[in-house]
């Protein structure tokens, strides 16, 4: 999962997620530095993992999982059935 920044002061986030939180971490950094003159923000900010963005999440559409959990039980069913 993919790392953010966020900060609460500035309701700011960062415009792309990271795939490694030392990128978040380096954008804290970058922000408290030019925002905030190198100190965190007094209503605080910090560095969180997310979901990860639609794309590339793979070719299954959400709830997929399920689908093929009922479409398992309905052949094993119908196969007790005989
Ligand atoms: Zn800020």
């Amino acid at each position: 999962m993919p790392w953010i920044y966020e900060c609460r002061q500035c309701d700011a986030r960062s415009p792309a997620q990271h795939d490694h939180r030392d990128g978040a971490d380096a954008e804290q950094e970058r922000h408290r530095t030019d925002a905030h003159g190198g100190l965190a923000p007094a209503a605080g900010d910090g560095v969180r993992r997310v979901h990860a963005d639609v794309r590339g999440e793979g070719f299954l559409p959400a709830g997929w999982g399920w689908a093929l959990l009922v479409l398992l039980a309905l052949m094993l069913s119908n196969c007790w059935g005989r």
